[in-house]
């Protein structure tokens, strides 16, 4: 729960990040806020936008698609797709997002590749830039590629000309103790899988768990219920 404003939200959220940057000896300017918008109205993200905030995050290609063009006016703000993305929505994604959180295999990556090149900015110069979900405990009811199928999965992004692979995300367990933990396998992936300097992001920590995904190498954090109040 989030009480007050948008603003206020934003502003302890942004302490928060602060504070846990410092704890882990980073640079809090390593740590981007991604302002998790879903369900909640274009008038929110306009709020938290006239505070400051400039990256967005939506889980619905539809709401993504209406929100952005109800913000149209907002022309710096950046949006990030998270939600689980099934290919036939792949080409309205591939429009509007700055980045998306959640290729989960070949499939997906050979559409959006597509996607990114034809209806996407019309340039391919201006790749698309993707992260790939890892399912890092191989639970059964969640998306992402397994650790085993993560090689051949990167490999297929970095076929593609329309593309840009910028990391590896992944959504926790519900239990501090699992998430921090399922947070350093999917660092310790990155290292397996070519480190910073193929995989720059990593996408981990939400409104519970920031701290100690900040602490374990969080470049970009999702936070929703924080800042927007309970959906
Ligand atoms: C909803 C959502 C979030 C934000 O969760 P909160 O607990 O509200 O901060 C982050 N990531 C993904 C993928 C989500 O679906």
């Amino acid at each position: 729960m989030s009480d007050g404003t948008v603003a206020e939200g934003l502003a302890r959220v942004q302490d928060r990040i602060l504070r846990a940057a410092s704890a882990a000896s980073r640079d809090p300017a390593s740590v981007r806020l991604v302002a998790v918008s879903k369900t909640k109205p274009a008038s929110a993200v306009r709020e938290a936008y006239d505070a400051g905030q400039r990256d967005f995050g939506e889980n619905y290609a539809q709401e993504l698609v209406q929100k952005a063009e109800e913000l149209a006016d907002l022309v710096d703000l950046r949006w990030h797709f998270i939600g689980h993305l099934q290919t036939n929505k792949a080409r309205f994604v591939a429009r509007v997002a700055h980045m998306v959180h959640t290729i989960d295999g070949p499939a997906l990556v050979r559409e959006l590749g597509k996607r990114a090149a034809k209806d996407g900015r019309g340039d391919v110069l201006e790749r698309l830039p993707v992260l790939v979900e890892v399912n890092v405990g191989g639970e059964p009811q969640k998306h992402g590629a397994t650790a085993a199928a993560l090689g051949s999965v990167l490999a297929a992004v970095e076929a593609e000309p329309a593309l840009v692979l910028r990391g590896l995300m992944t959504m926790p367990p519900n239990d501090l103790e699992a998430a921090r933990r399922a947070f350093e396998a999917l660092s310790s992936l990155r290292t397996l899988h070519g480190g910073p300097a193929r995989l720059p992001e990593l996408s981990m920590g939400m409104s519970d768990d920031l701290e100690i995904a900040v602490a374990a190498g969080a470049t970009l954090v999702r936070v929703g219920t924080a800042i927007f109040g309970s959906r």
